[in-house]
């Protein structure tokens, strides 16, 4: 590509509502432009590395056994009434109706439709197993679309769907999907981790994500220093140790007027939060959750609804309910004659002595309380993993870093397949449930964190694999003839070879070029110069700061080098 034809859409100026460094490049490199919140347009240079990551996945899911298939985006309303989620999935689908009043929506995921699909077309267990997959444009309407595309309302994702006679062949489908995701990130250059996630309160059997490491991750990713665990925060395993043993003593009420928050509440007692525990009130659709916590400790919400067995609608209890369940002000909700329909008691608590609860009384706490004796409820596992806590695995120290998911692979199971009726018979002759399981890739936020990772000060440090370009040829002072030449000819000769090359013939500085070069990442840069006029030219990789002098003539052979040492094939 001749640069003097192309679209150059770089931008000298961060825009300003762009918080994260891949959001900032993107669009200072002109890889893409906004439409409107959360809605992007992919400009010529984008859209290459974006068919880049994508052909990555396909080869990967091709190689995996896995077949390329493509549904529409449109799905009318009845799949997903049948599955249930017509109702439950909330305001981030895109709902619409057409000329006669239908309803459709714009698939936020393509359960229902693969699963209706294999329906229609697996009729016997000798068709199984099977994996189909797509790479199409999904729509959600975010709560919060932010940080470019990694949190998009429209975004393409590779989604596959594995159909199995039964749960060992699940595994397999899965494993083999764990391997392909895995080989997939790597070519991509994104240094990531599989780490358990949690699969839900129903289906589910199984589920881990690929998170990749950054500060401005949305998840919370719990990691062993020692051994190979790693689990999503919403999944963790929070071991609690027993307390110090202590007799157990009366339990009393005391007037606390104004004292509310765990704060007020230390210092009023002049003892430590591990000395309390805090009820938190919710509500799961209808039912009232009360939840009861160490005083230090942070609620794990996903655990909670996995307690209660799932809710579509799960938040705070208004101050309302609050009030209603304990009769009392915000601020003195305790266990101990709650009104609520679950009493869900952390194993930390349940292994306390003496401690504080609110007295469901305003102005009032009760001290000396003890689990067991006073109260009882379902006592298990709802608090967040702090890096005090050891590996549930190891026993080893655990660090918790902030992750941005790129994958998600889950084991289904029957979800969909039992209550869409996708059956097959076995080799029993007998009819069943398909097995199933599903496999997303976000190829836009894979793209962006691929940014995160390589980046600096000046721009994107594309990896040889998804760049836009391979090679950038830049002649100083294009007025100059056999400067000019030598270009035009190392070009070609590039691109004969199949290397993707892009010759900056524009009439600008050679500074400017440089610059808009380094934005854009282009990995290799070939500067022709007045060294040329001795046959040399200068060699420069975007990852380093090195600028070699090399011949001219041996420049195709140190780009296949670099090919080679980043194992692309040409
Ligand atoms: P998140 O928790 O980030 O909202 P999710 O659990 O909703 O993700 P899945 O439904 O598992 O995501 O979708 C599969 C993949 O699609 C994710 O791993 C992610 O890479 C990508 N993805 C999901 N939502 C978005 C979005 N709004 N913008 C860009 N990519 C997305
Ligand atoms: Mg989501």
């Amino acid at each position: 590509m001749r640069m003097s034809n192309m679209l150059v859409t770089t931008l000298r100026e961060v825009p300003a509502e762009a918080e994260l460094p891949s959001h900032k490049l993107m669009l200072r490199s002109g890889m893409m432009r906004k439409m409107a919140s959360g809605i992007y347009n992919f400009m010529p240079l984008g859209l290459r590395s974006l068919k880049k990551i994508e052909n990555v996945v396909r080869e990967e899911m091709d190689r995996a056994g896995a077949q390329e298939f493509l549904a529409s985006a449109l799905i009318p309303s009845e799949l997903w009434q049948e599955s249930g989620r017509w109702d439950v999935f909330g305001p981030e689908m895109f709902r619409l109706n057409d000329r006669n009043e239908r309803q459709f929506c714009l698939g936020p995921t393509h359960e229902e439709v693969f699963t209706d699909i294999a329906r229609g077309v697996i009729k016997s267990y000798k068709q199984l197993p099977l994996n189909l997959y797509q790479i199409q444009t999904k729509y959600r309407d975010e709560r919060r679309p932010r940080f470019g595309v990694m949190r998009s309302r429209e975004f393409i994702m590779k989604d596959a769907y594995s159909f199995d006679k039964d749960y060992e062949g699940l595994d397999e489908s899965y494993n083999k999907m764990y391997d392909a995701y895995t080989k997939i990130f790597a070519r991509c250059g994104v240094e990531c981790s599989a780490v358990e996630a949690d699969s839900g309160a129903i289906g589910g059997t199984g589920s881990a994500e690929f998170m990749v490491k950054s500060e401005f991750g949305e998840d919370e990713v719990v990691f062993c220093d020692s051994c190979n665990y790693a689990a999503n925060m919403e999944k963790a395993i929070a071991i609690s140790e027993p307390s110090q043993k202590e007799e157990l003593k009366d339990m009393e009420k005391t007037a606390t007027p104004e004292v509310k928050t765990i704060e007020e509440l230390i210092k009023f007692f002049n003892i430590g939060p591990n000395k309390f525990a805090k009820t938190l009130v919710y509500k799961a659709d209808n039912k009232v959750v009360a939840v009861v916590v160490r005083g230090d400790r942070e609620v794990n919400e996903v655990k909670v609804i996995n307690a209660v067995g799932g809710a579509v609608e799960f938040e705070m209890a208004d101050e309302k309910t609050v009030r209603k369940v304990t009769s009392a002000e915000i601020g003195f909700a305790g266990p101990i004659g709650i009104k609520a329909d679950f009493v869900l008691v952390d194993n930390e608590v349940a292994n306390m002595y003496n401690f504080i609860v609110g007295a469901n009384d305003t102005g009032y706490h009760l001290v000396n309380v003890n689990y067991g004796r006073d109260f009882e409820g379902t006592v298990g596992d709802f608090r967040n993993v702090t890096s005090e806590d050891k590996c549930p695995k190891c026993g080893g120290k655990l660090t918790i870093a902030r992750g941005i998911e790129v994958g998600h692979i889950f084991k289904l199971g029957t979800k969909y397949s039992e209550s869409m009726g996708a059956v097959f018979s076995d080799e029993d002759g007998k009819v069943k449930p398909l097995i199933m399981g599903c496999y997303g890739i976000g190829v836009n936020r894979t793209m962006a964190a691929i940014i995160e990772q390589h980046h600096d000060e000046d721009g994107i440090v594309w990896p040889l694999s998804v760049a836009p370009y391979h090679v950038i040829v830049i002649p100083a002072v294009i007025k100059n003839e056999e400067q000019m030449k030598a270009a035009e000819e190392l070009y070609n000769g590039l691109k004969d070879l199949g290397v993707e090359v892009v010759l900056d013939d524009r009439k600008e500085r050679a500074g400017v070029k440089f610059k808009d070069a380094d934005l854009m990442g282009i990995p290799i840069r070939v500067t022709v110069g007045k060294l040329i006029s001795e046959g040399k030219v200068e060699f420069k990789l975007r990852s380093s700061e090195e600028v070699e002098e090399i011949d001219l003539s041996s420049v195709i052979n140190k780009v296949k080098e670099q090919f080679e040492k980043e194992e692309i094939k040409l």
